[in-house]
Formats: structure tokens, sequence, C-alpha cells
């Protein structure tokens, strides 16, 4: 019934910020499909002034907020929160607070926690954050030739894709995503899955551990007037806490490797491991771009810069973990994604240029 009712708030938090009127599509028809890659040569292949002129289009003109999109992205954190509490409960922490996650247009890559009182807690996600770390991760097993040979995208390509979905995080309002790139296959579509899975889990798992840990007792209300869809409410509880929720839900999702064999642990501790790592280090880049851009990161402060909770995380994951390959995996996406800020920081120059042109 109070999971109901934090459904009930959360429409009305869409309703009330023109996001949208309910999270089902109704009568209404369909909106039509985005645009999409068809195939790995099509991506980055057209002239560069189409490329330049896709970028410019995001940052020109706001977009609607897709309908089915949304409901898509609700229905896997539907999927995902009640299996983070039961994780959480596992590990021996158990909440009492009801808990539903929604898709919201926050403009941060942090969760929102936003009680609602005689009902529960309300965590926020990012309707923008899916969507990049999805095709961030689609760019990496497509580029990156240790995750299949050969690889499906040229360095170039894994450039201008990688700037599309970093330009429609900053300047899409929660609203746009890059142009959908093809289906990955075999090794590369179940690596993406479980990452994916495993990133969108940590998102929820850090705002959980703020419940389990008491943490919204005694928060204070952090109002921020420039998020996409205007002035919103959160939950500010200081670093030092924010440093713990990141620990609590690391040792949560950790323990979900406990009933595995060697063999298993193997593979799926660096998954978990790069998964989390993952969200912070996109944290750290998406962050630089936009300082670079002059562009406004909402609830920026809030939580320690990324740079510091990569440190500490990785501090408490390298006292955990089970197995002596455990990092490499989030040591190779840090390097990877370093290596492509320069490639993304061109494309954003030239598109500079080409919207200041017009
Ligand atoms: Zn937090």
């Amino acid at each position: 019934m109070t999971v109901e009712g934090l459904r009930t708030r959360h429409v009305e938090l869409l309703r009330d910020r023109r996001v949208v009127d309910h999270l089902d599509p109704g009568p209404r028809a369909a909106q039509p499909p985005p645009h999409r890659y068809h195939t790995w040569t099509q991506v980055a292949a057209e002239p560069v002034a189409t490329r330049l002129a896709r970028l410019v289009d995001v940052r020109a003109r706001p977009a609607a907020y897709r309908h089915d999109h949304l409901r898509d992205l609700q229905r896997t954190l539907d999927a995902v929160a009640p299996e983070v509490l039961h994780l959480a409960r596992v590990a021996g922490w158990a909440t009492g607070t009801p808990v539903l996650a929604g898709v919201f247009p926050t403009g941060t890559l942090d969760g929102l926690s936003v009680p609602v009182p005689g009902r529960g807690v309300l965590v926020l996600v990012n309707s923008g954050v899916p969507d990049l770390v999805a095709t961030v991760l689609k760019i990496m097993t497509g580029a990156l030739p240790n995750y299949g040979t050969p690889p499906l995208l040229d360095a170039e390509q894994a450039s201008y894709a990688l700037a599309e979905a970093v330009n429609a995080y900053l300047y899409g309002n929660g609203a746009v995503a890059a142009q959908p790139l093809p289906e990955l296959s075999g090794q590369r579509l179940a690596l993406v899955g479980l990452m994916l899975r495993r990133a969108t889990q940590f998102v929820i798992a850090h705002e959980v551990a703020h419940v389990i840990a008491g943490h919204l007792v005694t928060a204070r209300r952090w109002t921020d007037p420039d998020t996409p869809v205007g002035a919103l409410d959160a939950q500010s509880v200081g670093w030092p806490r924010e440093h713990e929720a990141d620990r609590i839900a690391a040792t949560i999702m950790l323990h979900t490797l406990d009933d595995l064999g060697p063999r298993e642990l193997d593979v799926h501790e660096p998954c978990l491991v790069g998964a989390l790592l993952l969200v912070l280090f996109l944290h750290e880049v998406v962050d630089r771009l936009a300082a670079e851009l002059g562009l406004v990161v909402p609830f920026a402060g809030s939580h320690p810069p990324p740079v510091r909770r990569i440190q500490t995380l990785v501090e408490h994951l390298a006292e955990r973990v089970r197995t002596p390959r455990a990092l490499d995996l989030a040591a190779d996406v840090a390097t990877w994604l370093e290596d492509q800020v320069a490639g993304v920081r061109d494309w954003f120059r030239l598109a500079e240029e080409v919207g200041a042109a017009h």
C-alpha cells in the first residue's frame, strides 16, 4: 500500500514538472521511434557536417520527454529496486521503510532521495543515466578488442559515438538519448546487460544505503534551481555519509557473489567492480566536460568529487574482493574512458563553432 502511495507521488511529480502525465501511454498514439544505426558500419559514417548538425540540434532544441521510453526505464527500475532491497536484507541490512525508485530528469548522475512523510522514500533516478551508461558500455565493448575481434567500431567511430552520448546526456534534459546503436550479440551483449544491471543496482543501492544507515533522519533539504525541470528538492547528508553510502552499497552488492564457485567468481567479480566504478568514472568525465563547457551540474557539491569517491571506494573494494584480477576490468574501463576524452572534446569544440555560426 505504501509503495503504491510512493508511486502516486512519483506520478504527481512527473505531472507537476510537465515530464509526462502518467507512465501509462494510454490511448495516445506512441511517438515514432528515434532514427537508429542499423549496422555497425553506419555508425559515424555520415559526412562530418551531418554529424555536427546532430550534436548542435540537441543543444538548440528542447526535446519532449518520450512517454514510451520513460515507461521502459521505469519498468527496469521497478525490477531493480526490489532486488536491491532484497540484496540488502540478505547482506544483513533490513529496512522497514518502503522505497520506490522512479525515473525522473534530475540532471545528476546521483540518485536523489525524496522522503515522503508517512509513505517511505522515493528515489529519483535521472532518466539520462541509463541511456548514458548503456551507450558507453556498448561503445566500449564494440571498440576494445578484448571483448571480441574484430572490433565493431574503429577509434574514430567510437569517438563520435561517445561524443553523441555525452552530448545527449549534457544537453538533452534527460529526454534525449543518442541515436541508438545496433544491437550487440553473444559475449558483448551478455557483458553489457550484466554491467548495466549492476550499475543501476549501485545507483539505487547507494540511496538505499542512506535509508539503512539512517542518514535521511538528520539530512538537510538541498534545493537546486537549475535542474532540467526547474527547482527540485533533495536531501543533503554531508560528504562522510556519502562515502559511507558508497561503501554500504558496494558491500551489499559484493555479498551477491558469496555462493559462487572460484571460476564464476573470476568472471563476475571484475564485472561487478567494473560496473560500480563505471558510474563514478562517468560522473567524473561528465562533470569535467560540463565544467569546461560552462554548464551547470545540478546538485554539484552535494556529493564528494567523483575522484575522491573513486579513491575511497577502490580502497574499500581492494580489502574485500576475492579474486586477484577483480579490479582489472575497472582499470581497463578507466583507461579507455580517459583516452576518449580528448576526442569527445574535439567534437564538442567543432559543434560549438557550428552552433555559434548559426
Ligand atoms: Zn548519496
